[in-house]
């Protein structure tokens, strides 16, 4: 007999244009491929990333230029539409980005909380993602987006929150982390090669020894290796930020080594779990 399934509808919480492809894409478009309604806020329009100007050509503005990458890893990806929050990204801890009164990171989490919980209600998704609690590697907007995804979870299903849209309350609330024996790995690779992993990435501004210290309980593994190609279309969007992301050279080099599969993995949230198995979907 043929059940009819519930529509599936998947909301992830990020902060910056090249956060959904260069992190949980995959997870993203995997689902959307299987017919789950798949939605994307990004609350900033990237503003504080390092762009070299031949990418400015014809743009009027950074945050034009990376709202148009992102737009086009969205349709790579799959998902059904992107929602923006109009804040102003505020770079990296301790830039001068920090101080604009517009960034993120200075404005009342109750106000973006409600925004995302406003969104939550109109859309009704079963299963919400976003950062892990520090924010993958430890972005200021990334902790802040954490933290207002988490409390709009609350707020979506809190019959003292009034909105134009009537109350919902999501099932699922999962945190996307780094795993951290891959990090710890790749510190000890960086410094035997003679580099410094403290300063990794495009804008050198990752601390690799930071993340490596961290620990977060895996509750759910994605694999993706059946849409991968549809993350690596939506990373190559970003040619302003590199195109390729975290995995981008040598890490793309020692997961091929070590023979890591294309896989995301969570943290649950919510509903509290003391469960033995790792899940294989976010649904479940
Ligand atoms: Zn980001």
């Amino acid at each position: 007999m043929e059940t009819i399934r519930e529509k599936r509808t998947l909301l992830s919480v990020l902060a910056h244009p090249d956060d959904e492809s260069f992190g949980m894409g995959g997870t993203l478009a995997k689902y959307a491929e299987d017919g789950t309604d798949v939605y994307l806020i990004c609350a900033t329009r990237g503003e504080a990333g390092e762009v070299d100007s031949e990418f400015l050509e014809g743009q009027s503005s950074i945050a034009q230029l990376r709202e148009m990458e992102l737009r086009c890893a969205v349709d790579k990806l799959g998902l059904r539409e992107v929602q923006l929050l109009d804040y102003r990204d505020s770079g990296m801890s301790g830039s001068a980005d920090n101080k604009n009164p517009e960034a993120l990171i200075n404005a009342p989490i109750d106000q973006v909380a409600r925004e995302i919980a406003e969104y939550i209600r109109q859309i009704k998704p079963q299963v919400i993602l976003t950062f892990d609690p520090i924010g993958g590697y430890r972005h200021p907007d990334h902790i802040f987006i954490h933290q207002a995804a988490t409390k709009a979870f609350y707020l979506a299903g809190d019959p003292a929150f009034k909105s134009s849209y009537p109350l919902y309350k999501p099932g699922k609330l999962y945190y996307h982390i780094i795993p951290s024996h891959f990090v710890r790995f790749n510190v000890r690779l960086l410094r035997l090669l003679g580099k410094d992993p403290s300063k990794y990435g495009k804008n050198k501004d990752i601390d690799l020894t930071q993340i490596a210290g961290q620990d977060f309980p895996i509750h759910a593994r994605i694999n993706y290796s059946t849409v991968k190609y549809r993350k690596d279309a939506a990373a190559a969007c970003h040619t302003s930020q590199g195109g390729k992301g975290l995995t981008r050279g040598f890490f793309k080099w020692i997961s091929w080594l070590l023979g890591i599969k294309p896989e995301d993995q969570f943290m649950q949230a919510y509903p509290d779990i003391e469960q033995i198995s790792v899940k294989k979907d976010l649904f479940s």
